[in-house]
Order: structure tokens, then sequence, then C-alpha cells
């Protein structure tokens, strides 16, 4: 675990490398530093809420960089010719250009670079996983022998978007004359929205159906607060109302009324597809339906999108838990133990079958949720739900496990150990064990073809089987990520577009 340091220091730190980076530009007669310099820079950390405080606040843990910090981080980039940092990002974001608008102090025209191919910087330089993306290819951190200490590439993003929304710079994208033809788009979340932009930029009308009262999908719904404030996700949605994009929130496809009246009756000329994978899986033990079982989804549902922290204010109630154990390995898993802390559990556990190589959740993820005081237990997994006369969770029966031989997805699996069954007393079980796809659309649409998995079936540009049907992001790609389900919506945007520009 890093030693906690606290925005103040950062914030001296970074002055004083400034003044020292500055120092070395102005010594220099071309006005530049070399690469050796550059690689010398020292990495700047994010600031962050002092973990004890933080665990029991729902406020944005990460601080963002200040103007300095941002300043000194774009000095680390090397400018490398042939870019690996693009291709490593789903939506081929133009970094090094927009790097070097940072490093000027531009960051107006920094953000407007970004938004060449991604709308929504504030989002993902929030969430997206880019260790494995654009960080992960960069050239600073290979040359270092650190993946960590790459060039802090989503930091910066971050930095970025956020300077213009906060000074007001925020610029409404410009839209082609209207063409006459209208596109519903199913699902609200990062695939819907991006859909919904560029189909809207080009001139066409844009409908949203989103099932819930908000839209976002499992950026309202399912990443914290304390991870993607929701002001931010509904400043992006505003952007696309500004472009004339229409929402109707409220409206479940499949039931409130079927694609094919959409596509049949109401006039629409094309419909994309992006209703994700928000449907739990379960463990299927004895025990899963007493009173004190959720699925992450559930317990992060009614935290996230009712706010059911705030007490005074909310309607939905909570269910009071003391002890908390949360089963799973993932990200959905971490989110859940850390809202825990935040809703007045005093002691919160992740039981996990395999080990911590390999648990799926971004190492950063880990560690904050260690620092935040939540325990992990390997090599166990529930087998049956305890519970006390009135039906209410007392404890969890669990086996303990070993590894074996690695399974299809190239880990090493858990094999159980017999006769190890023990108990752990905890008020309430998290069950985190990942989605699947929603079934409803496949179910009430004749001829959508689907695989085994129940996702629906998209060709590269996101065409399914269906003529004038699109889909893309989580309901075709099983649980992925952000930027993963932009990305598909910009490709079947273009499709979509280039279908209706003949139509
Ligand atoms: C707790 C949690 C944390 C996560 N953390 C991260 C992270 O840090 N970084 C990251 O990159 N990814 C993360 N993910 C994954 C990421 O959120 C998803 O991959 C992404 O949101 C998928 O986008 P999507 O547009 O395909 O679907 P979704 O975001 O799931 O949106 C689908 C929308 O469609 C609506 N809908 C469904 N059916 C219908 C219907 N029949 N009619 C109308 N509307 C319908 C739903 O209500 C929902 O609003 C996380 C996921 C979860 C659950
Ligand atoms: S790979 Fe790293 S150093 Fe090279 S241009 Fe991209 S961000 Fe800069």
């Amino acid at each position: 675990m890093s030693e906690y340091i606290s925005p103040e220091t950062l914030q001296e730190q970074a002055v004083t490398e400034l003044h020292r980076i500055e120092k070395l530009l102005s010594s220099n007669t071309d006005g530049t530093i070399t690469p050796k310099d550059r690689m010398a820079i020292p990495q700047q950390e994010m600031p962050v809420q002092e973990p004890t405080i933080r665990a029991h606040n729902t406020q944005e843990v990460a601080l963002g960089y200040t103007k300095e910090q941002a300043l000194v981080e774009a000095q680390r980039c090397l400018q490398c010719k042939n870019q690996p940092c693009v291709t490593g990002c789903p939506v081929n974001v133009p970094i090094p250009q927009f790097i070097t608008q940072v490093a000027r102090g531009n960051f107006k025209e920094a953000v407007d670079i970004i938004k060449t191919t991604n709308l929504l910087p504030a989002i993902c330089g929030r969430v997206c996983p880019q260790e494995k993306q654009c960080q992960g290819k960069c050239t600073v951190g290979i040359a270092l022998k650190n993946p960590e200490k790459a060039v802090s590439i989503g930091r910066l993003e971050r930095f970025v978007s956020d300077y213009e929304r906060e000074h007001n710079l925020q610029t409404v994208p410009e839209v082609a004359a209207e063409t006459g033809k209208k596109v519903a788009v199913i699902g609200s979340g990062p695939a819907g929205l991006t859909v919904a932009a560029d189909v809207r930029r080009a001139g066409h009308t844009v409908v949203v159906f989103e099932a819930f009262h908000k839209t976002g999908g499992v950026m309202v719904y399912g990443i914290p607060e304390f991870r993607l404030p929701k002001s931010i996700v509904s400043a992006e949605i505003e952007m696309l109302k500004k472009m004339g994009v229409q929402f109707r929130e409220n409206f479940l496809v499949g039931r409130t009324g079927t694609l094919n009246q959409l596509l049949q009756e109401q006039g629409f000329d094309a419909a994309f597809i992006g209703t994700g994978a928000g449907l739990p899986k379960f463990l299927n033990i004895p025990g899963e339906n007493f009173i004190g079982v959720f699925s992450a989804n559930e317990y992060l549902t009614r935290a996230n999108l009712m706010k059911a922290y705030d007490t005074a204010h909310a309607d939905t109630p909570l269910y009071p838990a003391k002890h908390v154990i949360i089963v799973g390995g993932g990200n959905v898993a971490m989110d859940a133990a850390r809202t825990a802390y935040r809703l007045g559990a005093e002691q919160v556990t992740v039981i996990y079958r395999r080990t911590r190589n390999e648990m799926p959740a971004r190492r950063e993820e880990i560690a904050h949720a260690e620092e935040e005081g939540v325990i992990f237990r390997f090599l166990e997994n529930p087998v049956e739900v305890l519970a006390d006369s009135e039906g209410r969770v007392c404890g969890i029966k669990a086996l303990s496990y070993e590894l074996g031989e690695p399974d299809a997805s190239g880990r090493r699996s858990p094999v159980a150990i017999p006769g190890s069954e023990h108990d752990i007393p905890c008020d309430a079980l998290i069950v985190a064990l990942g989605n699947e796809s929603s079934p409803l659309l496949q179910k009430t649409t004749q001829g959508l073809a689907v695989d085994k998995k129940g996702h629906i079936i998209a060709d590269e540009q996101g065409k399914t089987s269906l003529p004038k049907v699109w889909a893309g992001g989580d309901i075709v790609l099983g649980a992925a990520t952000v930027i993963l389900a932009m990305g598909e919506g910009r490709k079947a945007a273009a499709s979509i577009n280039a279908y209706l520009k003949q139509a």
C-alpha cells in the first residue's frame, strides 16, 4: 500500500518541479528539453481525499490535478512519432497532440482535440482502465520498465475536461442541417449516448429511449458517486440535449412499446440497441433468498440512482448492516465494498475464491478499497447463506479452496478442499459475480440473432441480423468497459449515417 501524501504536499512538489523545468527550458537555446530530461521528471500523483475521511463520505475520492501538476505531467510526454498510445485507445484520441496543448497551458484547445474522437472525456478520464489501454502502450512506461510510470494520460484528459466545464468554456458541437430521417436509440449508457451524438451531428432526428427515470446507464446506477460524480454525467448529457437529442425516460422497449412498433408504426428509419448487460448472476446456493442478500446491482442502484444514503431526503430505504460480506473479485465487488462503508457498515469483507493475483478488479481499485479498510479473504466461497429465526442473514457457510489447473480463462481454477466448511458471521451479503445481457429485447424482437450467451450478434459495423437495426456495447460484448461501448457506438453510428445517406 503506498503512503498517503496530502494534496498540499503534492502541489508544493509540482510547483518546485515546474520551476526546475522552466529553468531547463530557458537555458536550452532551442527552448526544448531532451528525452532523458523528460524521463527524469517525476510522475505526478493524483491528489486524493484522506482514506479514513473519504470512507465515510460520498464525495469523489480523486481530487484531480492542479494546473501546475498538469503542466509538469504533460512535459513527461516524448511526443513519439509512431504514437503507440493512440493505437491503445479504442477511439484513437490524438493523445500526443492534446498533451502538447496541455504543456503549453492551452487547456481548452487540448479538450477540443480530445473531443474530435471522444465526446465524454470527463467520464473516460475517470473510469477508463488506462493501464490496459493507452498508458499500457506508452513509451515512457516501457522505457522505465514500469507501466505504472507511463505518462498519466487519463489524469490529463480528466484535468482538461474539468477545466473546460468549471470555466464554462463548453461549446455545443455543430449539427448538420436537418435531414428529416429519424433514429431510435435504445438505452442511454455510453454506447447509446455516443450513437446519439454522432447520428445527431449528421443532422438526423434522434430519440433515446431509456427504461429508468434517469439517463446514463451504468454511469448513473452502477459506478458510484465517489468514483464518478453524477453531476458530471448529467453535464455531458445536457450537451447532447443542446445538440437537439431527445430523451424518453421510463420507456422500456419490449414492454412500453416494441422495437418493431418503433420501426413500423412510429416512423423510425433505423434503430440502435445499447441495452447493456444488466442481468445479475447469482450463487444459486441455499438461503440466497433470505433478508439481507443483495445483488450488487440492487445495492448500487439504491445507493447511486436512488441516493438511499441520504436518509434525511431519500424515499428509498437501505438495509442497515454492520458487517457486510461481498462475494466476487471484480470492479463491481470493489464498488459494492467501498459503498458499504459509506452506508455505515463497521466491517466490510470481500470473499474471493481465487487469490489476489487472479482478481479481475483494477489494481488501483483494490488499493483504494484496502486503504479504506476493506478486508480481503482469498480462496473461500459461500456454499450456504445462514439466517436467524426471522429469516435475516446472520452469516454464511463457506468452503476453503486451493488453486488447481488453469481453466478456459487461463486463470488457475479454484478446487474446493473437502471437509473445510466453516461459518463466517455477517448481517448482509452482496453478490457481485458479474452481469449478463439484458434479455428483454431479444425475447420480444422476432429474428434478432443472439449467441449462446444471449449477446446480440453484430458485425464489424454493428449491424444485427435485422435490417435497419444496429447494436453495440455490453449487449454485444458482454460486460466490458465504457470506452469499448463508446468505440462500438462510433462504428455503428458511422454505419447508420452511411445507410441513411442512401435510404
Ligand atoms: C458497478 C460497475 C462499475 C463499473 N466500473 C467501470 C469502470 O470503472 N470503468 C469502465 O470502463 N467500465 C466500468 N463498468 C462497465 C461499464 O459501465 C459498462 O461496460 C458500460 O456502461 C456499458 O455501456 P452500455 O452503453 O453498453 O450499457 P449500459 O451502461 O448498461 O446502459 C444500458 C442502458 O439501457 C437501458 N435499458 C436496458 N434495457 C432497456 C430496454 N429494454 N428499453 C430501454 N432501455 C433499456 C438500461 O436501463 C441502461 O440505462 C462498470 C460496471 C458496473 C456495473
Ligand atoms: S506513447 Fe507516451 S510518451 Fe509517447 S506520445 Fe504517447 S503519451 Fe507521449
